[in-house]
């Protein structure tokens, strides 16, 4: 039985869906699909309160973003629960990947939104030495936010609060799948204090999800599959709609030959088996050098079989979050051992659960290979060389995020480099969308721009060059009219500022 699934209209009903939890298939509840008058009536409310919170100081914003962390530390318990009814993940998890990780967002944010959107005077080159640039940061007006089922309220809080402190309203997708976690968004912004319409949820389907677009928002951050994602970029780029789109990936690891196995092999397990592998920047294909391969599986193997699948108290590995995604973990796997792959453990679903699984001698034209897998599955591959796994790394329609193992820092850091990825990550399981500092984002079909990094907040709003005359002579220079006596002095003036090495310098 499916855990979303889609009711008609009728004379007397509108037309919504019914989601249950994935672990027990208990009912959760159901929510009434928008319509597209309610969506267009829920972005003019956006573009009312917009124009409100757009005058109000970046440092008033900010004040929101922090009033959402009481918000959420008062409520933690609460919003756990209502997570883990949705994803049936654990209360670990669930604190790691959503609690923690959105108060320490909201908190860089509310303290760095003043330095990143004030205005800068930038220092102009030598030509036009005489005037003033000041660079401003102009909010856009109402950003749509898409986001997917595997981190329903993180992915929604993200793009949220960035939005917001840039002087944004926000319309917020979330998936079908969690639509009760994804509206926590709304619930949370308006306690900490946002105007009444700046903050809002529209519950349904990919119908709403084009709705939305088709009230032509002023920004689009998109996070999905690469599929929806390029049916968002197409409209996006038709009507010319500034978008960023976050997708999927089939991240690669490297293990050189004088990597610390050990520590490799559990960062292998933990970055493949997090989230129960459905984790954007999930381990989905291992290389690992031949001369440590035996020791480094034989750890690998031993650490998942250690793993307890559960969905109440304490366990490791959570049920799939959506029940399609369990059937494609399971043709997945099967494909693979049809064609040859070895099993060294799991393998199989076991209810709602796929097991932790270990796969060897995989190849490259196998779908596990390929294809996003976005569940619990390692499959494990022997190379020659380092040389030998870069290949096979870069062999991969994604680039989302990649790992390099070794004790050689130098060497792993060279290596990632030529990795096709835009996330990199050397010992360590891939985490950088959790650090806010580091810009993060795919390459190939991975996405296309950034969130985070330095430059974060500056993404959501118009940047905008204001150039400011500082004199005031009665006439400039290049001004008409075009005579001998202007041709000449611009002559002498080329000849100054670039006739020789050192002028340019200056
Ligand atoms: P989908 O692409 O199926 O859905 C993403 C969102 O888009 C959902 O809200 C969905 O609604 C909506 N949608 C569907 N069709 C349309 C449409 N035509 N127009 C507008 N919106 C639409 O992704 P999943 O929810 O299955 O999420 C899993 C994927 O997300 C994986 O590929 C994963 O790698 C990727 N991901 C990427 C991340 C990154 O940072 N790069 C982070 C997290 C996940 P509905 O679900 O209701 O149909």
């Amino acid at each position: 039985m499916a855990i979303v699934e889609s009711i008609a209209a009728t004379e007397r009903s509108r037309r919504k869906i019914v989601v249950k939890n994935p672990a027990n298939l208990e009912l959760i509840g159901e929510v009434i699909v928008a319509s597209r008058e309610e969506v267009l009536a829920k972005v003019a409310r956006a573009r009312e309160a917009q124009k409100t919170w757009a005058l109000v100081p970046v440092k008033k914003r900010a004040q929101v973003l922090t009033k959402a962390i009481d918000v959420v530390m008062a409520r933690q318990d609460e919003l756990i629960d209502i997570i883990r009814r949705e994803t049936g993940r654990s209360a670990v998890e669930t604190l790691m990947m959503e609690i923690l990780s959105v108060c320490d967002m909201l908190n860089h944010y509310a303290k760095t939104a003043q330095q990143q959107l004030e205005d800068r005077t930038v220092s102009i080159g030598a030509l036009y030495k005489l005037k003033k640039l000041q660079i401003s940061y102009r909010p856009l007006g109402v950003v749509a936010v898409i986001t997917p089922w595997n981190g329903p309220f993180v992915m929604g809080m993200n793009p949220t609060a960035q939005a917001i402190v840039a002087g944004n309203a926000v319309i917020v997708k979330p998936s079908e799948v969690t639509p009760f976690a994804g509206a926590l968004v709304e619930e949370v912004f308006r306690a900490a204090g946002a105007p009444d319409g700046l903050v809002q949820v529209v519950s349904g389907d990919g119908e709403v999800g084009r709705y939305l677009l088709e009230a032509r928002p002023d920004k689009v951050s998109f996070t999905g599959s690469t599929a929806t994602g390029r049916k968002v970029g197409e409209f996006c780029g038709r009507e010319l709609i500034p978008v960023t789109l976050e997708l999927g990936g089939k991240d690669p690891m490297i293990v050189c030959g004088d990597a610390d196995i050990e520590r490799a092999a559990g960062g292998a397990v933990f970055g493949a088996m997090f989230n129960t592998g459905q984790y954007c920047s999930s381990l989905e294909r291992c290389y690992v050098v031949e001369s440590v391969a035996d020791a480094f599986i034989e750890h690998v193997v031993r650490e998942v079989k250690t793993l307890k699948l559960g969905s109440e108290g304490l366990y490791d590995i959570a049920p799939m979050i959506w029940d399609k995604q369990l059937e494609k973990v399971d043709e997945q796997v099967k494909d693979a051992v049809t064609r040859g792959a070895k099993v060294l453990a799991g393998g199989k679903r076991v209810g709602p659960h796929f097991e932790p699984t270990v796969l060897v001698d995989v190849t490259h034209d196998m779908r596990i290979m390929r294809e996003e897998t976005f569940g619990p599955v390692l499959p494990i591959v022997r190379v020659r060389d380092e040389e030998h796994a870069l290949q096979l790394a870069n062999d991969c329609e994604y680039g989302l995020s990649a790992t390099v193992w070794s004790k050689d820092v130098p060497k792993a850091v060279a290596l990632a480099k030529r990795v096709e990825a835009g996330n990199l990550t050397v010992n360590d399981s891939a985490f950088s969308y959790g650090i806010h500092q580091a810009p993060f984002g795919g390459v190939k079909a991975s996405g296309v721009g950034q969130v985070h990094g330095e430059n974060a907040l500056r993404r959501y709003a118009y940047e905008t060059p204001i150039v400011i005359d500082r004199f005031g002579p009665k006439r400039e220079g290049g001004w008409y009219p075009y005579d001998e006596k202007k041709y000449k002095g611009m002559k002498k003036a080329l000849q100054f500022l670039f006739g020789t090495p050192l002028r340019r310098l200056l």
